[in-house]
């Protein structure tokens, strides 16, 4: 991160890293109007309502239906059975000033309807429905590589579609310290470039990533995909599709250090995580395509290690840890005491690095899942 240089000019480069001048940006800040909560939520709201097709052919010839609210957990299998009157929960991030000076920002549960769940529009209507096919309109299965590839594929996608507005947010989120002193101007602008420096590096891994999967999607050649799938006896309470870079395994055992390898320029490994309804019940899916680390395959050698109640619950922590597209629920939050609703807000605010304990199971028990086999083209 660049080093803050408070600039007098008023045609300077401002300080802040808006790339505006100085007299167009933070001159006189703290005599500006603040902004009105509601007015930075709408905007914000916009932000995440770009639209645009990720398909690896798109192209306006090609293109057909328009862009779609792209569904990346199943609509009718996955989140409708865990709605209650059309509604699910999900955790939103509030970044007010005050509460970034604070604790970093909260998170609070809040209900979202299922026809905007978990939903982006980062497909048209022709690539969306034929791409995602075998898994929307067939029934899963755990040993098929197309279905895990297109479940990791899927998380991939919304992984950079979200980025890529939180990218473009931060610029108006450098807007939140009007009518602040220098003090808290210094300290929201600081963050966001902070942030702003992380979703970059992110994002370039991202689509590095996705080029990956897009070779595969056109060749038709799902062999490379790696998969590890607990199969359950019923539908998940908690739904979720995102990728994340674990450094620490289950037990606590080192994987990677994000770091390192951002500095020396090397590739860190990508796991995706799906949970879904299936015809038997539901499976949660960890799948990854390439692992230059291995740390895919000693992330699951350390879930082998683990009998099935344990391993449940360490997976709802890595959920609630590494996702940011996780829903859960109502009925399933309302039953939980109120120790482990704290917990789970204290996993989704939580921020890189995390430390080695992250994932390790304690005693709390947020679900009664039964694990009814583990599927997996790994040899552990
Ligand atoms: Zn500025
Ligand atoms: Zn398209």
């Amino acid at each position: 991160m660049p080093k803050i240089v408070l600039h007098n000019s008023p045609n300077d480069p401002c300080w802040c890293g808006s790339g505006d001048k100085y007299k167009d940006c933070h001159l006189d800040r703290h005599k500006q109007a603040p902004l009105r909560p509601f007015v930075f939520d709408d905007k914000l709201r916009k932000q995440f309502k770009s639209e645009y097709c990720l398909h690896p052919s798109a192209n306006p010839s090609v293109c057909k239906g328009g862009i779609v609210k792209a569904h990346t957990i199943q609509r009718m299998g996955g989140l409708s059975r865990i709605a209650e009157n059309g509604h699910v929960m999900g955790f939103a991030f509030k970044p007010s000033l005050q509460e970034l000076i604070t604790n970093g920002g909260s998170f609070e549960a809040k209900r979202a309807g299922v026809k905007d769940a978990s939903t982006f529009t980062g497909f048209c209507y022709h690539h969306d429905s034929r791409t995602f096919e075998p898994i929307e309109q067939h029934a899963y299965e755990s040993n098929k590589k197309e279905h895990n590839l297109l479940l990791a594929y899927r998380a991939i996608c919304r992984e950079i579609f979200t980025k890529a507005a939180a990218l473009e947010s931060i610029r108006f989120q450098r807007n939140m310290d009007k009518g602040q002193d220098l003090t808290s101007q210094i300290f929201l602008q600081q963050y966001l470039n902070v942030r702003k420096d992380g979703l970059e590096v992110g994002m370039k891994m991202l689509k590095k990533e996705k080029i990956k999967y897009d070779d595969c999607l056109n060749s038709g050649d799902y062999s490379k995909i790696h998969y590890y799938v607990m199969e359950l006896d019923r539908c998940p309470d908690i739904m979720c599709s995102f990728g994340c870079n674990p450094e620490y395994d289950f037990s606590g055992r080192f994987l990677q250090n994000l770091v390192a390898l951002g500095m020396s320029g090397s590739e860190a490994d990508l796991i995706t995580c799906s949970s879904i309804a299936t015809d038997k019940g539901g499976a949660v899916v960890f799948a990854w395509l390439n692992e230059p680390n291995n740390v895919g395959r000693r992330l699951v050698r350390s879930m082998e290690e683990f009998e099935d109640n344990r391993l449940v619950q360490a997976t709802v922590k890595f959920l609630f840890e590494f996702g940011e597209n996780v829903f859960f629920s109502p009925l399933w939050w309302r039953g939980l005491d109120r120790g482990q609703q704290d917990a789970i807000k204290a996993m989704c605010m939580s921020d890189y690095p995390k430390p080695p304990t992250a994932l390790l199971p304690g005693t709390q028990q947020f679900v009664t899942w039964k694990i009814t086999s583990r599927v997996t083209n790994i040899e552990v």
